[in-house]
């Protein structure tokens, strides 16, 4: 039996090589995959990067901003479709800092470095995919004909673009927080929660969602406060009936070891324990050019998509984190394959009208 790994990538081409012979014919760059992979029967992939070079002076059939799991999704989705694609990625995911990633099933506990490196791996393998370390910083044109700069200032044509360009957290000024983030200072506790079960835990929040947020948290521990970091503007009996607890001082320095944290000091001089904090961090959109571009944002601050991850520009589709509130490695890939299955869908429908 023939394994679709991207340690053998030979083994992978021959078991595809019918595929690719099939659909060649029908597409402008055909000709040049078919002599990397007829012939010969197959030449080693060493042999197909030149080709790919040759091949990256047309047009792109989809480039997709932000290579990280929303965007390698797409790209493995597009590779998979025989489309010519292009990442381009700036190499700033959002869980960066955190060591280990969970809930994403067959990769609970590696890195994230470890998860997006593989999926690089077996998305670069498909000999249409193509992938830049790059800055996007302009977009011009429109469905069909778009044309994009970027910071090594490298242009590139494409018929449609796909944003997975995620969100950037901002974190509260607060000495020893952005240090802890993702490592003790928490996002989600679907994420994290399970490895700081029952642990002194607080949540750093002052909205109306406290007390929701604390039943929330209270399924992982029973040691629980909630920190306002300043005079409480929520229900604080409603609060103190979960049997949680409210601090109202304001929080000078969280203490670390290498992101873990030990213990809070407030401006009146107190300290409290702590082990994990949880908070629902501001955001803002990663990259402002889906905006800039008349994208619709929706009043969370996501750009606005349909069911098929469309925004409400033709042509320009958009993944992952900087369409959603559920923050999660499974939904980007999710939302990634997604935007590729109604992408190639509409280029199919384009081609036979
Ligand atoms: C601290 C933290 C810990 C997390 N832990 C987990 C976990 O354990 N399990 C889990 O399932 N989820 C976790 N998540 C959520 C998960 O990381 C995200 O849902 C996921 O990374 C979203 O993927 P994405 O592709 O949409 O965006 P991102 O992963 O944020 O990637 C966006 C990419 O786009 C690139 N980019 C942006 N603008 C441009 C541009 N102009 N040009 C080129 N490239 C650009 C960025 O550099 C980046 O590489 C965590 C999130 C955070 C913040």
């Amino acid at each position: 039996m023939i394994k679709r790994t991207s340690r053998n990538v030979i083994d992978y081409k021959r078991a595809s090589i019918s595929v690719v012979k099939s659909a060649i014919d029908r597409r402008r760059f055909g000709k040049q995959v078919a002599l990397a992979t007829t012939g010969l029967g197959l030449m080693p992939y060493t042999s197909f990067g030149s080709t790919k070079t040759r091949l990256e002076k047309d047009m792109y059939d989809v480039i997709i901003i932000g290579g990280s799991y929303s965007g390698l999704a797409a790209a493995m989705t597009m590779g998979r479709s025989i489309r010519k694609t292009l990442v381009i990625d700036s190499g700033k995911p959002c869980n960066a800092q955190t060591p280990h990633s969970h809930n994403f099933i067959t990769q609970d506990g590696a890195t994230p470095g470890h998860i997006s490196t593989l999926a690089k791996e077996q998305v670069l393998a498909y000999p249409t995919v193509f992938h830049k370390n790059d800055v996007v910083t302009d977009v011009e044109g429109s469905d069909g004909n778009f044309e994009i700069s970027t910071l090594s200032k490298k242009r590139y044509k494409t018929g449609k673009i796909i944003f997975a360009t995620g969100v950037k957290d901002l974190m509260p000024a607060i000495e020893g927080f952005a240090d802890c983030w993702g490592i003790s200072a928490i996002h989600c506790p679907y994420c994290h929660g399970y490895e700081v079960k029952s642990k002194n835990t607080g949540i750093f929040v002052n909205d109306e969602s406290a007390a929701d947020f604390a039943k929330l948290i209270l399924n992982w521990t029973d040691d629980l406060t909630i920190y306002s970091n300043g005079t409480a503007v929520f229900d604080k009996e409603e609060v103190s009936k979960l049997g949680v607890k409210v601090v109202e001082e304001e929080i000078s320095i969280i203490h670390h070891e290498k992101g873990y944290m030990s213990q809070l000091d407030f401006k009146d001089g107190t300290s409290v324990d702590i082990d994990a904090l949880y908070h629902r961090a501001k955001y803002e959109q990663h990259c402002k050019i889906p905006e800039q571009m008349g994208c619709e944002l929706a009043e969370t601050g996501h750009i606005q998509v349909n069911d098929f991850q469309r925004t409400t520009v033709p042509g320009i589709y958009a993944v992952g984190d900087a369409t959603t509130p559920f923050r999660a490695v499974s939904i980007a890939n999710a939302s990634g394959a997604k935007a590729a299955f109604s992408l190639n869908h509409e280029l199919i429908t384009q081609q036979y009208q």
